[in-house]
């Protein structure tokens, strides 16, 4: 069935699916600071994760390697069966694959919303602008804001312009979508029109790693969580379990700061 964001939504369940991302004793230091700890993660193809953890516990550092934003020292990457190594054409093609999303919307503040979205099709996918700007325009109607395509990005509010920055990343048609903290730099009246677009794409089949500390979300959204502290993962599991039961002290720990 293809869905509205244009990934295949599968009806197998989660533990049958295949693995699109595996990462195995991940390990990353900035000079002698050891940043990422043998991280183990496998993630099922149309599985939503959400990763929480303090501030400084290697979240943003986890899921930029991912997407090769990040070099690591040791450990092994795979997405979608193309394992992330120095070779050139592979991190291009796992680029590809995986669309970001960051906290600071980072929209080309000279181009239209419709340039923004269609750019990088035309660039990297070689599709024609035609093509291109037919699919920035559905995507925009898919986020909510079609009337905004010939605005600037200045003229619109945070949260239009970070659904924007969702459309773009999703016009290059990833199979991965990862997002940083999308809502975390939004006034509070724009964070569920973000998180509503977040929650559809989602539902729609979409793998999603998504850091963040809207815990509403994570209990509704998530199949899974995850618990980063010191560049660790302490605990994962269902929200369920982390939230009613966590089971390890810094899990319990973070979640009365953040509760
Ligand atoms: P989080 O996203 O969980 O807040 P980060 O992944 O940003 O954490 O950071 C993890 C650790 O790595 C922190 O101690 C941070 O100071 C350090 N760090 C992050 N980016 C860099 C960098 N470019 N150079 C050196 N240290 C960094
Ligand atoms: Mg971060």
């Amino acid at each position: 069935m293809e869905s509205v964001f244009g990934v295949d939504k599968l009806t197998t369940p989660l533990n049958e699916r295949e693995d699109i991302i595996k990462v195995k004793k991940l390990n990353k230091w900035y000079g002698d600071h050891h940043v990422l700890k043998d991280v183990d993660l496998t993630v099922k193809q149309g599985e939503v994760i959400v990763i929480l953890g303090p501030s400084g516990s290697g979240k943003s550092t986890f899921i930029r390697t991912i997407n090769a934003l990040e070099e690591f020292q040791k450990g092994e990457i795979v997405v979608d069966n193309i394992a992330l190594t120095d070779d050139l054409k592979n991190i291009e093609e796992i680029r590809k694959e995986t669309g970001m999303v960051f906290q600071s919307f980072n929209l080309f503040p000279h181009m239209t919303i419709l340039k923004n979205i269609s750019l990088a099709p035309i660039w990297v996918r070689k599709w024609k602008k035609a093509k291109a700007e037919q699919i920035a325009k559905e995507l925009l109607e898919r986020v909510g804001i079609p009337e905004q395509a010939n605005k600037y990005p200045g003229q619109l509010s945070g949260g239009q312009q970070q659904r924007v920055a969702i459309a773009r990343a999703l016009a290059m048609q990833p199979k991965i979508m990862l997002f940083d903290e999308p809502t975390s730099a939004l006034d509070p009246e724009m964070v569920k029109e973000v998180l509503d677009v977040m929650k559809t794409l989602a539902e729609s089949g979409m793998t999603m790693l998504v850091v963040t500390h809207e815990m509403g979300f994570a209990r509704q959204v998530a199949d899974r969580i995850i618990l980063f502290d010191k560049g660790e993962i302490v605990e994962m599991g269902k929200p369920e379990e982390i939230f009613d039961n966590p089971k390890h002290e810094r899990t319990k720990a973070f979640l009365s700061q953040i509760l």
